[in-house]
Formats: C-alpha cells, sequence, structure tokens
C-alpha cells in the first residue's frame, strides 16, 4: 500500500490567496525555508503501473492534484484510476473538489449519512454529480464498520472524532458524532493500516485511534490554540474550529508521547499557512522533528 499526500495544507492552501501572514509572504517572495502547500487530501492505493487509488477528501485543488501525480491519469479514452473518494466531512474545502469532477464520469463516493445528507439534500449544485443515475454511487460510512473496496485493495473504517458542522450548516442541523470522522485504511493483502485524522478536535480516545497503526497522518493545522488570535488574523481558535494544537502542554506531540506507536510513520499533514512548523529554520520544526514526526509536504510519499 502507497500513501501520497497530495495536498499538504489546510483550507486555504499557502499562500493562501488574501493572507500576508509571514510564512505567505516567504513563500510569495520563493524563500526556500518555505514550500508552498496545496490544500488537503490524501491517495492511498496499489503501488503497480495504474492500481485503482482511494482518495481521501476532494480538495478544492483537485484536478492539480490529478495532473500532478502520474497514478491518478487516465489508463484509457475515458477513465480514472480513483476507486472510490472517501470524504471525512463536510467542510468545504474537503469536498468541493466533486464539483470539479463531473464529466459524466462514474464516481463512488464513501460518506457518514450526515455528510452525505449536508451535501446533497441541501445543495442543488450537488444536482450536476446525478446527471444519470449511475453516475455516483454513494457507500454509507457507519461508524466502526468496515467498508471493503476490492478495486483498491483497501478496507476502510470510520471512526468518530470530536469535530463540528460544516460552517454552512451551522445554525441548519444540530451537530453528530457523524459530522466528523478520521479513517483507518487497511491494505486488504497485508493487513498494514494507515489512521488519517486531519480534523481532530479532541485528543480523546487518540490512544485506541492510533493503536497499531503503521503510519498515522495527523491534524497539523495549528501549532498554538491562539494562533490566528495572536497574528491578528482572527478571533477563533483552534478548537472553535475543531482542532487540537499541535504545540504545547495540551497539544498533540505532547500528548502523543506516551502512545504506543513507536513503530509507526507520524506525519503532520492539513497544516494551516499560519503554522510555524512550515519554516524549516523555525524551533517549532526542530520540536516536531526532535519528538519523531514529520511534516507532510505536497507529493511526499509514504511506503505502509
Ligand atoms: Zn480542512
Ligand atoms: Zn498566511
Amino acid at each position: 500500500m502507497r500513501v501520497e499526500v497530495l495536498g499538504s495544507g489546510a483550507g486555504g492552501g499557502l499562500p493562501q490567496w488574501n493572507c500576508g501572514c509571514d510564512n505567505c509572504t516567504l513563500v510569495r517572495a520563493g524563500d526556500r525555508r518555505v514550500a508552498a502547500r496545496t490544500q488537503d487530501s490524501i491517495a492511498i492505493g496499489g503501488d503497480a503501473a495504474g492500481a485503482a487509488q482511494l482518495l481521501v477528501n476532494a480538495s478544492p485543488d483537485v484536478l492539480r492534484h490529478i495532473e500532478r501525480s502520474r497514478r491518478l491519469w487516465p489508463r484509457g479514452p475515458r477513465d480514472t484510476p480513483i476507486g472510490a473518494i472517501a470524504l471525512t466531512n463536510g467542510d468545504l474545502d474537503h469536498v468541493i473538489g466533486l464539483l470539479s469532477l463531473r464529466e459524466s464520469q462514474p464516481l463512488r463516493i464513501l460518506a457518514t449519512r450526515r455528510v452525505r445528507d449536508g451535501l446533497v439534500e441541501r445543495n442543488a449544485v450537488l444536482r450536476t454529480l446525478a446527471r444519470t443515475p449511475d453516475q455516483v454511487t454513494w457507500t454509507e460510512l457507519e461508524l466502526g464498520r468496515e467498508v471493503v473496496l476490492d478495486d483498491v485493495g483497501v478496507g476502510v473504517t470510520p471512526l468518530p472524532v470530536a469535530g463540528k458542522l460544516p460552517v454552512h450548516l451551522v445554525g441548519l442541523l444540530d451537530p453528530s458524532s457523524e459530522d466528523n470522522v478520521a479513517l483507518r485504511v487497511r491494505d486488504l493483502a497485508s493487513g498494514r493500516t494507515v489512521v488519517v485524522a486531519t480534523a481532530l478536535g479532541s485528543l480523546d480516545g487518540i490512544d485506541a485511534l492510533v493503536a497499531g497503526a503503521d503510519a498515522i497522518l495527523l491534524d497539523g493545522t495549528f501549532w498554538r490554540d491562539d494562533e490566528l488570535i495572536a497574528l491578528g488574523l482572527g478571533r477563533a481558535r483552534a478548537q472553535d474550529m475543531a482542532h487540537v494544537p499541535v504545540g504545547g502542554a495540551a497539544g498533540s506531540i505532547a500528548r502523543l508521547a506516551q502512545a504506543k506507536i513507536a513503530g509507526a510513520r507520524r506525519v503532520f499533514t492539513h497544516i494551516n499557512n499560519t503554522n510555524p512548523i512550515l519554516r524549516a529554520d523555525s524551533p517549532e520544526r526542530a520540536e516536531v522533528e526532535r519528538a519523531g514526526w514529520e511534516i507532510a509536504f505536497d507529493g511526499m510519499e509514504i511506503a505502509v
């Protein structure tokens, strides 16, 4: 099983079009300490040429991701190796790319009932993916139950993690445990697993979530809880956006120092453009690496 981080940025990417923070400014200046990043998406699948792939989330940058990754190119005149797309929540930076995958291509989308209903029942634009009855096949992700994708060669198990409603549904729906999930993806042949948890509102239950994983792709959105406030860029805390900070006594590095994951590749991704771990020479980056964690970049490949 091969994991490719297609987009390692959080919503907005790096640089973000309306952001002049230090990191975005350095990227625009061509500074080698910071690399540009597209918005969150991960491909998981076989290594062989033409092998079907599972896409985790459909980023606003999905078309760039497909063109950059040879494994996602069509194998014939009308084709895609994307065997399924699993949605971890209904945030626009994770679903809006679906609207770029029209062209009457049959798609299989895995989502909890809540995430599907939030997209389809309340959004006439999504009907563009239903031009024919067999264009999109929705497969319900039930918490704790594995969906087997024989063509991709993986099983996908959604696990509930603390999250929030997508911003555009707040006030329309009550929150549910199906709003946001982590995914445990198991290679059917080898049994090896990767855990993808890029929106993590709390570290409660994290030990069980990552136990036995061979690779972990974790929420690297913010370094500090008050990151946007301290930079004068917003009023929301990381926890208001359902993201646990990476640093600090209550952050994920400290919390996971005790977890039994020594043999696993540990990678932070979905990194917001304000996060100081993006700068190669920052003390925060050094702290992450000292703790045995890696920082995802666009195009990063992980053999699992
Ligand atoms: Zn996101
Ligand atoms: Zn910025």
